[in-house]
């Protein structure tokens, strides 16, 4: 087992306040358990910020393409069934 806060924690803090207490996000709403993984969502302890722990930026655009990713593959999947 490795420690999920130590290794999502980034050693530059918060890219808005610069607080070093940061925390991995398990869990989202858009994304459920798997999102937040793919895009190494972390959440500022102090302000509350959420942002992509890689590329140090707010991931509303990766969140947004995320969604679409899901409605069409819920598309498709809806598209193939009503096909038979
Ligand atoms: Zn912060």
């Amino acid at each position: 087992m490795t420690d999920q806060l130590n290794e999502f924690t980034n050693e530059n803090g918060c890219p808005t306040c610069g607080n070093m207490l940061t925390s991995a996000v398990k869990y989202t709403w858009w994304g459920g358990f798997i999102g937040p993984k793919l895009l190494h969502h972390t959440k500022c302890n102090a302000c509350k910020f959420t942002y992509n722990s890689k590329s140090r930026r707010s991931n509303t655009s990766g969140i947004i393409i995320y969604s679409i990713l899901l409605f069409v593959v819920a598309f498709a999947m809806v598209f193939f069934i009503n096909k038979k």
